[in-house]
């Protein structure tokens, strides 16, 4: 079993000279940051960590292979049997760099028994996790039992057409996936107040991302002969408005199954609470809205106004007023639920809803085999971690996989601590090289482990 996080001291004796840690370091060194702006794209960083991939993982990339949206990678590794085939994803690209961070983001220094740098949890550690596992069982002469695809985006970051591409390839050829395993969840440790026990989260649907644009408009003019209610005030009080509503909260399945799981790690006060989740929906979900935004977010849709703009000068009155609203659909509601309740709420006809993009929440994916095959694997290599369902508040490439597949899954195979999954897309993001060689166990059994 892995010790657990940064203790203060070395890397337990060994374990950073594992080769796989080099490669995982050599790749976080290639600064491979997307853009939604092709131009402002460093390919040949892309190119870069291309060949570098290549050179560490030579049997794997022997495998019959596609290259998808420029930098992606779409590879088959044939089974005994074609029938129940798997896809293992991850993404190579990162976002940008912000903030101080306490080891260089693009070194991949192992400092405190960690790997530092951006990527190393977002998402390079599972990538490279990934393909040691298939690349060292591909050295023993190890045929898996179900062909396995592994599909690497170069574009999750920003939402590009990497994923769809693959989806695409895929279904050229004819391929249905049995199942997808895609990022989003991990090893949780600190995941609950409360809760001490590691719960391996597998996100099993995602909230859809919607936005629009309110938009004023009127006659503008002069500063010195403003009139009332002009576009900028109309803007303003809808914004006040959607900030005064809310959608209504409700437990969905996943989260009522998750409490069930938890509940016996939970504090005694919380026990019974959490264990009659389903009963109770109700009362939890009244709760989770009190206890702040974070925990308010796993029980309704929510609506943020994030873009706002007015007047070009300080001297003229706006003729148009807009604000941009980004929206997260929650399983159970629609992205027509969502729009009805902004225009509700904004209650001003003169106030227009632009719609700039409309993506429903991704189907839930059933707990059968497949998601047996997951929990199992997480509490061979995680003994000390109660594996549950859960439904993801971010986005992921993931999710254009629902397409063709039924049970897609989110989790990579990782103990994060709070502090480690705040890092992503934030600094000092880094993974316990202990966790990573977990990781890349975790993955050499599940593709040990899938059924014939
Ligand atoms: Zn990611």
């Amino acid at each position: 079993m892995a010790t657990w996080g940064a203790t203060g001291g070395r890397a337990t004796t060994g374990a950073a000279d594992d080769p796989a840690v080099a490669k995982l370091q050599a790749l976080i060194r290639i600064p491979t940051v997307s853009d939604r702006d092709p131009e402002r794209v460093d390919a040949a960083a892309f190119e870069a960590f291309g060949r570098e991939l290549e050179r560490q993982f030579p049997l794997l990339h022997a495998l019959d292979r596609t290259t998808i949206a420029a930098h992606g990678l779409l590879v088959h590794w044939p089974g005994a049997s074609a029938e129940r085939p798997v896809v293992l994803m991850a993404h190579l690209d990162v976002v940008p760099v912000e903030g101080e961070w306490r080891h260089p983001a693009f070194g991949g220094d192992v400092v405190d028994g960690a790997i530092w740098g951006r990527g190393t949890l977002d998402d390079k550690g599972q990538l490279v996790a990934v393909c040691e596992a298939v690349e060292t069982l591909l050295a023993t002469g190890f045929t898996p039992a179900q062909d396995v695809w592994l599909s690497f985006g170069c574009t999750e970051e920003v939402s590009g057409s990497g994923a769809s591409d693959a989806v695409a390839e895929l279904t050229a050829r004819g391929v249905r996936p049995w199942f997808v395993l895609d990022e989003g969840g991990a090893v949780a440790h600190e995941a609950f107040p409360g809760v001490s026990t590691p719960i391996g989260v597998i996100g099993v649907t995602e909230k859809g991302v919607t936005s629009l644009e309110l938009r004023a408009e009127g006659r503008g003019g002069h500063a010195s002969t403003p009139a009332r209610r002009g576009p900028t005030a109309r803007i303003a009080r809808a914004i006040t408005r959607l900030d005064a509503s809310a959608m209504p909260s409700r437990l969905p399945e996943p989260t009522i199954e998750l409490f069930r799981r938890m509940a016996p790690h939970a504090p005694l006060p919380l026990r019974a609470l959490m264990s009659n989740a389903g009963r109770l929906a109700p009362v939890l979900a009244r709760a989770l809205v009190a206890a702040g935004p974070e925990a308010a977010a796993m029980t309704r849709t929510t609506v943020a106004v994030t873009t706002l703009s007015g007047s070009p000068a300080l001297n003229v009155v706006a003729q148009t007023a807009g604000a941009g609203v980004n929206i997260r659909v929650m399983v159970g509601d629609t992205v027509e639920d969502a729009v009805d309740h902004v225009r509700a709420s904004v209650g001003d006809e003169h106030v227009h809803l632009d719609m700039i993009e409309a993506n429903e929440p991704s189907p839930v994916s059933p707990r059968d085999e497949a998601f047996e095959l997951l929990e199992a694997t997480i509490s061979a290599i995680f003994p000390d971690a109660v594996p549950a369902p859960y439904v993801m508040m971010a986005a992921t490439d993931a999710r254009f996989f629902t397409e063709i597949c039924e049970r897609v899954y989110r989790f990579a195979p990782f103990r994060m601590t709070k502090a480690q999954r705040e890092a992503i897309h934030s600094y000092d993001e880094h993974l316990g090289v202990e966790d990573f060689l977990d990781g890349i166990r975790w993955y050499r059994r599940l593709i040990e482990g899938l059924p014939s």
